[in-house]
């Protein structure tokens, strides 16, 4: 029976990091390869549901701990007017129990951070400014040609290199490439004041929102209905985000707004979505996270699903199965929750930009909070 004990991952996002975890625990040998020679981490802050934190509890190496102490939970959801009016506000306790908090928010490069530290003190064989060049699947695994001139046999690659990878292009040639949904999301990193202790959203004629990452910072966030994908050049961010926040009237969003100008760190990205047709995998290569199934930032929830994918990867390989049910296994546990959220979260950025009611709106926030708690 083949089995899988030596494992390549291509790419280094929050995806790939918890796999190689993830697998190191289940005794695997990992090599990872990530193309950034500063493997830095992009974007300002990142919302993780406690759905995600979950899943960061089973990764282990003291993961959740950290991201306890250096990122911002505790406070409830409210979903406002824009005015500031609570429309509703969502339970303090969480549904997890009372180590594992029910949302949280922290600093990208922070979680970076944590997640690399882990990644590098569980044994795995890290290669910056590295990348794949070509893959050849044998009976029983794949040879890989790296861009540095070396040669390596792995009994799994796992892709786990986003929405716009390279082993997606390298092992599905044919497949759907990313969609433009219509939305592009703004984000900066601001002051948090004492005031804003858990997300705010705003449902206006677009929705906004902020959302705590540290003692000092929240992120403010603004889905912008564009229609078509326009560049907003860099240089008028400040501007043309100050335009989009007119609406929200409420003291904390004008605060943001007054005070963004050309030395804030603001950023725009128009947002794309991905889901691969089941089974993620061709011989034995395997994608996961965003080079997968990609969400919109709707339900803050991409990040959850990258993590749970190496969780049950890992876990798979663990109980002695061969390659082949791993892999037919993995896509029976993974397909239906993935393809659920990412139909989600594109369905929230279609109601957006059709103007449905907050009511429909917030109903459907809801129903992917009931979705997501579900064991994986
Ligand atoms: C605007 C926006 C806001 C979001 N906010 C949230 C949020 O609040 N909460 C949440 O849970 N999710 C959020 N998401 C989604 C989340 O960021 C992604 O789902 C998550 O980062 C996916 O992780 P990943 O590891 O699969 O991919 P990525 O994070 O894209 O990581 C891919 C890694 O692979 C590397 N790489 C790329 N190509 C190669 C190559 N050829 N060879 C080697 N390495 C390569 C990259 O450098 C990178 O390190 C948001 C997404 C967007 C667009």
């Amino acid at each position: 029976m083949s089995t899988i004990s030596k494992v390549l991952i291509v790419g280094g996002g929050i995806g790939g990091m918890t796999a190689a975890i993830c697998l190191r625990k289940a005794g695997v040998a990992v090599d990872l390869v990530e193309i950034d020679a500063q493997w830095r981490a992009l974007g300002a802050g990142v919302s993780i549901h406690g759905a995600a934190l979950r899943a960061f509890a089973s990764v282990g190496m003291g993961v959740l701990e950290r991201i306890k102490q250096e990122g911002r939970f505790g406070g409830a959801l409210t979903l406002r007017k824009p005015d500031g009016e609570v429309l509703f506000t969502g339970p303090t306790q969480s549904p997890f129990g009372p180590d594992i908090p029910g949302s949280a928010g922290i600093l990208r490069p922070v979680l970076h951070k944590i997640l690399s530290e882990a990644t590098r003190a569980s044994g795995v064989s890290i290669k910056l400014a590295a990348t794949v060049a070509s893959l050849r699947q044998t009976a029983t695994g794949v040879e890989v040609d790296f861009m540095d001139g070396t040669t390596a046999s792995y009994d799994l690659v796992v892709g786990a290199d986003g929405l716009h990878s390279k082993i997606r292009e390298m092992t599905f040639p044919d497949a759907i490439k990313p969609r433009f949904t219509g939305q592009g999301c703004w984000r900066a990193l601001v002051p948090r004041p004492d005031e804003v202790q858990g997300t705010r959203m705003y449902f206006g004629r677009q929705k906004a929102g902020v959302n705590p990452v540290s003692e000092q910072q929240m992120y403010l966030f603004l889905l912008h209905n564009v229609g078509e994908n326009r560049r907003m050049p860099p240089e008028e961010w400040p501007t043309l985000l100050k335009q989009e926040l007119v609406e929200y009237t409420d003291p904390v969003i004008s605060t943001v707004r007054e005070g963004l100008n050309e030395t804030s760190s603001i950023n725009y990205r128009p947002l794309e979505t991905l889901l691969l047709p089941s089974p993620w995998y061709r011989g034995r290569v395997l994608l996961i996270g965003d080079a997968a199934h990609a969400t919109t930032p709707h339900n803050a929830y991409g990040a959850g699903l990258a993590v749970e994918d190496g969780i049950v990867l890992a876990d798979l390989i663990a109980s002695g199965l061969s390659a082949d049910q791993v892999l037919q296994q993995f896509m029976e546990r993974r397909f239906e929750r993935c393809r659920i959220t990412v139909e989600m979260s594109v369905a929230l950025g279609d109601l957006e930009q059709r103007g449905a009611s907050r009511e429909e709106q917030m109903q459907g926030v809801a129903s992917f909070m009931q979705m997501i708690v579900r064991p994986i």
